[in-house]
């Protein structure tokens, strides 16, 4: 998917610990350079900032124990990083939808690892504003929720408690791409971006916001504090690839 080189799906991937659902997607060098960073313990019981070092717990880092964002527990598939962060890449910006697939199938281990104490949680794709979506052509946390919850039900049959709703929460304002923003002006840019249209959807409801990339969390926290004030009884973030 990255070189154009035939992937020869069973020659094994030596020495290189990236998770087997790439294999069809990228070849093994590719795989072998870009390499892989999983999310695991150690990290913040809150926004999921990893700690290095191997005699650390989970516990709230500073951040948190100060004022914890509004997207609840953030947990994620991956660190934005090597082949997680090569694969949301192309999904996002060259159109490779087909990605949605294995990152979807690894939102979902990350999900029964991390989140499913919930009871009947709803997924709820963090929106792209009407514009962005013409111009894209689709909205990639969409793809990633549709897969991750597909994915449940081919495994769990009709004993999946994961449903989505793309439709509740909505992106009201247009804000500019906020790449090269630091974390105040991230912050600035989606103030009041987000609004609920179907507020008895989310009432009472254990939300799962899904998204692609947890980078300051400003997108996600604000989305969250949306759903909050709209009733939701939690909300907890799930991403694909969180960056440090
Ligand atoms: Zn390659
Ligand atoms: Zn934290």
């Amino acid at each position: 998917m990255k070189c154009g080189r035939y992937i020869d799906v069973k020659r094994p991937v030596e020495g290189v610990p990236v998770p087997e659902v790439f294999r069809p997607y990228f070849c093994p060098s590719c795989l072998k350079k870009t390499g892989h960073d999983p999310f695991e313990p150690p990290f913040c019981s809150i926004c999921g900032m990893k700690f290095y070092g191997d005699h650390l717990k989970n516990h709230r880092c500073g951040r948190c124990l100060g004022s914890p964002p509004d997207a609840g527990r953030v947990r994620a598939a991956g660190m934005y990083d090597g082949v997680m962060k090569e694969a949301v890449h192309l999904l996002k910006y060259s159109g490779r939808i087909g990605l949605a697939l294995p990152l979807g199938a690894l939102m979902l281990d990350a999900y029964r690892r991390y989140l499913s104490d919930l009871p009947l949680p709803l997924l709820v794709p963090v929106p792209l504003h009407p514009s962005k979506l013409g111009y894209r052509g689709f909205n990639q946390s969409f793809l990633l929720a549709r897969n991750l919850c597909r994915r449940a039900v081919s495994d769990e049959g009709g004993g999946s408690k994961l449903s989505i709703d793309c439709h509740s929460l909505v992106r009201s304002r247009k804000t500019p791409s906020q790449t090269d923003f630091t974390v105040e002006q991230r912050k600035r840019n989606v103030k009041d971006a987000f609004d609920v249209t179907r507020t008895d959807h989310i009432r009472g409801r254990r939300v799962v916001l899904v998204d692609d990339v947890y980078t300051t969390g400003a997108t996600c926290s604000e989305a969250a504090g949306r759903l909050l004030k709209a009733g939701a009884e939690s909300v907890d973030t799930l991403v694909a690839a969180r960056a440090f």
